[in-house]
């Protein structure tokens, strides 16, 4: 199966990033970015199922205004961003969340804490209200830096999508 997944989050927050070190094991500290939407393909395996996952991500100018319908119709599922190091990309995770439902009804939804390479300077915590107010099944920390969670992220999508 075939499914499109949409990189959601406030700017910065590492969703290029983390699109890169899932699909293709790097991090670099720069992107030369153009205006549009890049779209990475990987497939993973669920059990004995096999899924083609399709990455949408914005580049380049990424604000919150520009996500529109068009970048999040047909979308199966979608990775919440949120960078640990800034609260305020929490806040507006939510506000992408809400848009996103409302786009495409419930569909699966996993919330990424990234930066947890950073952790001791981190200003969200796990358990805050914020987080469960999105209702997601999991929270993964992340860091696109190290690796670490990165891959356990996209399979948690990649698994809620192949129960739906
Ligand atoms: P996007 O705007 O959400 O696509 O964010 P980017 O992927 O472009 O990353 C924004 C900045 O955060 C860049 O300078 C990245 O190098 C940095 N970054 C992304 N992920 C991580 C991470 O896990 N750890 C650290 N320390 N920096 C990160
Ligand atoms: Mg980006």
């Amino acid at each position: 199966m075939r499914k499109k997944i949409c990189m959601l989050g406030a700017s910065a927050v590492g969703k290029t990033s983390l699109v890169k070190r899932f699909v293709e094991g790097i991090f670099s500290e720069r992107y030369l970015t153009s205006v549009g939407v890049k779209i990475d393909r990987k497939t993973v395996r669920v059990g004995t199922v096999s899924v083609d996952l399709l990455l949408w991500d914005l580049n380049g100018e990424d604000r919150f205004q520009s996500v529109s319908m068009r970048y999040l119709r047909g979308a199966a599922g979608y990775l919440l961003v949120v960078d640990g190091t800034r609260k305020e990309t929490l806040g507006r995770a939510l506000l992408l969340h809400q848009r996103a439902q409302a786009t495409l009804g419930s569909v699966p939804c996993v919330v990424v804490l990234n930066k947890v390479d950073l952790a001791p300077t981190w200003e969200v915590q796990d358990t805050d209200p914020d987080l469960l107010a999105v209702g997601a099944r999991t929270v993964t920390k992340t860091s696109a830096k190290t690796g670490t969670g990165v891959e356990e992220a996209f399979l948690h999508l990649a698994t809620a999508l192949v129960q739906v």
